[in-house]
């Protein structure tokens, strides 16, 4: 049984492709099949974080609207071949797909694939709905900011009236030391407003930006990185696997961060 997994958040610029690239990689990694699609259509930047761009032939548009065959359009991870991506079209309004198209898209994927994870657009219109089409499980990104807790509170909403009631979140972006001088929402506070299981709490990392330029998810590189391990955890999470949380009370940016790491030789 495959599992049609939308990876979304209402506010932009949260994490979503960045939590599609890494758990996509690390699911892979697991040894499950997996199937990334960037239904961001016109923005597509599920492709550079990959550092899979100039591999990218045919999108969905193409498939949808029978150009190619489905397999034309996937490009397999060469670095890790039990990942392949279905990109993006790069143009938005000229489209004229539709969430059906999609719905029948995502279903033919789930036949050849243990995971397929829809990388959503930002908002809730068109874009998203469409992504949410064929879904059956929703991986809410949100960082701790109070605009996109509300926006997560509001997509988990329109997530269950469309029928897509196993949620789960991911919090990303997370920095102790503002959370200890209540600069920061905390994880508890978060979970207070979305009662939604936590798989989850992804530290703001500097080496997320290295990566993206890279294209090279974290969980790819041989130095470990504090969100590298995170992103691994959630993924196990996915699963169904108890896995604690990593203590993030020395986070990557604070002195005793740096301290801890360094006497872990890390
Ligand atoms: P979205 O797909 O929701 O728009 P992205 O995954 O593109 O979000 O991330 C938005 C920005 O935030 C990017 O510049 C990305 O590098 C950065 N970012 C994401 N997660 C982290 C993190 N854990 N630490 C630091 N920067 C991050
Ligand atoms: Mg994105």
């Amino acid at each position: 049984m495959s599992r049609i997994i939308v990876v979304t958040s209402g506010k932009g610029g949260v994490g979503k492709t960045t939590t599609s690239a890494n758990l996509g990689m690390a699911l892979a990694k697991m040894g499950r099949k997996v199937v990334l699609v960037d239904a961001d259509f016109g923005l597509r930047n599920l492709d550079l974080l990959l550092g899979l761009e100039n591999r990218v032939v045919y999108t969905a548009l193409e498939v949808i609207g029978r150009e190619c065959k489905l397999d034309q359009a996937l490009v397999k991870d060469k670095r890790q071949p039990n990942l392949s991506l279905l990109a993006a079209p790069q143009t938005r309004n000229k489209t004229s797909i539709t969430a059906a198209h999609m719905k029948a898209l995502v279903e033919v994927l789930g036949r050849y694939f243990d995971y397929v994870l829809i990388d959503c657009p930002a908002g809730i219109e068109t874009g998203f709905q469409n992504a949410i089409a064929g879904a059956q499980e929703a991986i809410i990104v949100s960082t701790p900011e109070v605009s996109a807790v509300r926006d997560a509170d509001r997509v988990i909403g329109l997530l269950e009236a469309n029928r897509i009631k196993r949620l789960k979140l991911v919090i990303t972006r997370m920095r102790h030391s503002m959370v200890q001088s209540n600069d920061m929402m905390s994880v508890e506070d978060i979970l207070e407003i979305l009662s939604v299981k936590l798989i989850g709490v992804i530290p703001e990392d500097e080496q997320v930006i290295v990566s993206t330029n890279r294209g090279e998810p974290l969980v790819l590189a041989e130095k470990s990185t504090l969100a590298g391990k995170a992103y691994e955890n959630t993924a196990q999470r996915l699963e169904g696997k108890e896995v604690e949380f990593i203590d993030l009370k020395g986070d990557n940016n604070s002195f005793f961060g740096r301290l801890k790491r360094w006497l872990a030789g890390t």
